[in-house]
């Protein structure tokens, strides 16, 4: 039985939970929270802001319900759906990140978390990928290093740099820059995480090493413009780093590519007769309000017929289940988010779900695969776009 506590609550408040105290309890929160579409949960965010009020939260010694109530903690993943429904606007991430900083601090996390961590202090990016192998992924002739001359400093994602499936991603976005006549350069190996996830996730400390190594190397090496795979680094640096941004040019890759194609510098001739269907992730949509120019880069391939998951997209797209730190935690069947959303993308009569994000990328390939039913091919929007330009 949890009982309120002062400490607790002033505690959450302090590391930045005060937008809990605007809540009204009116549950608008709950009806585009994705969690309430999954049959298997019952995730009650409405409640999340009383029980930080009272503090009556992490308050108990029963060790069961300590294990349920973590889980619970570690459910949100920080789509922000909930904020864009509330009338007083109560950022619920940034009431669970404080709830989550008290967790970490306490060691009171879930066990795949506590991995993740720990690569993080012992290599700087969340999959425990060795520094001088951060660009194995471009083979030879490689990728050119970033000098202060060239137009855009490319960050590339961790997932996309370690993980097999992703690396595919970046292999396509160096074909297409090249194509266009780029002027562009990667940071390096020397390059860490942007700390976007694991800060949400409640590892505040983690972040701040992670933010002081990026902002040295982003300062050392002036660049100028960034561009970023990853929606949740370019949504990272645009909130989590503000005095690093300040007069600095950010921009997602789809958003470069959008421009290259308007411009007349990339032009798709190869036909895709395929039905593809966008799913926004949530850092881009929501987050970022980049709805148009994945689409219009998936429109200009020969074709394509770009299609819509009805009711869930662009604004009111649900999550992948990846955000938050949910790419590292293990979920059960029957409670997972890609599950949900590859039904969703499947039921279009779609043959290729198009992602514009690693950790999306991730989550979809492996609900494809572990899904008996479902025959859905998964593409990065940079991986359409380099299949459709001439050798
Ligand atoms: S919608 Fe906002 S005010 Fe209403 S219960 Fe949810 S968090 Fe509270
Ligand atoms: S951020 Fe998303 S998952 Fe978290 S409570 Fe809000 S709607 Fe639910």
């Amino acid at each position: 039985m949890l009982t309120p506590d002062s400490e607790i609550r002033d505690l959450i408040l302090e590391y930045g939970g005060e937008e809990a105290l605007k809540c009204y309890q009116c549950g608008m929160c709950m009806s585009l929270c994705p969690w309430y579409q999954i049959e298997d949960v019952n995730f009650l965010v409405y409640r999340l802001p009383q029980a930080v009020k009272l503090g009556a939260i992490l308050n108990t010694e029963d060790k069961e319900e300590v294990a349920a109530e973590v889980a619970e903690m570690y459910r949100c993943v920080g789509c922000e759906a909930c904020l864009a429904q509330c009338p007083r606007g109560v950022d619920i991430p940034a009431v669970l990140r404080a709830v989550r900083r008290i967790l970490v601090e306490n060691q009171s996390i879930p066990g795949p978390l506590k991995t993740t961590i720990s690569h993080f202090h012992s290599t700087g990016n969340p999959l425990g990928g060795a520094e001088e192998k951060r660009l194995d992924w471009a083979g030879e002739p490689g990728v050119p290093a970033f000098e202060p001359a060239m137009e855009f400093a490319w960050f590339t994602c961790c997932t996309s740099d370690y993980d097999p499936r992703c690396q595919s991603i970046n292999r396509a976005t160096l074909k297409v820059l090249d194509r266009a006549g780029v002027s562009f350069g990667v940071l390096g190996t020397g390059q860490s995480c942007c700390g976007e996830a694991i800060r949400k996730a409640g590892a505040e400390q983690v972040f701040n090493q992670l933010a002081e190594a990026n902002t040295k190397l982003i300062n050392s090496k002036g660049a100028r413009s960034l561009l970023f795979t990853s929606p949740h680094c370019f949504n990272g640096y645009r909130r989590d780093y503000p005095e690093l941004v300040q007069g600095r040019e950010l921009i997602h890759e789809t958003q470069l590519f959008a421009r290259l194609i308007d411009q007349g510098r990339l032009k798709p001739t190869k036909a895709l007769n395929k039905k593809v269907v966008y799913h926004d992730p949530c850092t881009l949509g929501r987050q970022s309000g980049v709805y148009d120019e994945p689409r219009a880069v998936l429109q200009s391939i020969p074709g394509l017929e770009l299609v819509e998951i009805e009711n869930f997209n662009r604004d009111q797209s649900v999550c992948c289940g990846g955000g938050g730190g949910g790419l590292w935690l293990d979920w059960p069947k029957g409670e997972r988010l890609s599950d949900l959303r590859v039904r969703q993308a499947a039921e279009t009569g779609a043959d290729i779900l198009a992602v514009a994000c690693p950790y999306c990328m991730a989550m979809f390939e492996d609900s494809v695969k572990t899904s008996y039913e479902i025959e859905l091919e998964v593409k990065d929007v940079a991986e359409l776009l380099a299949d459709s330009l001439e050798d």
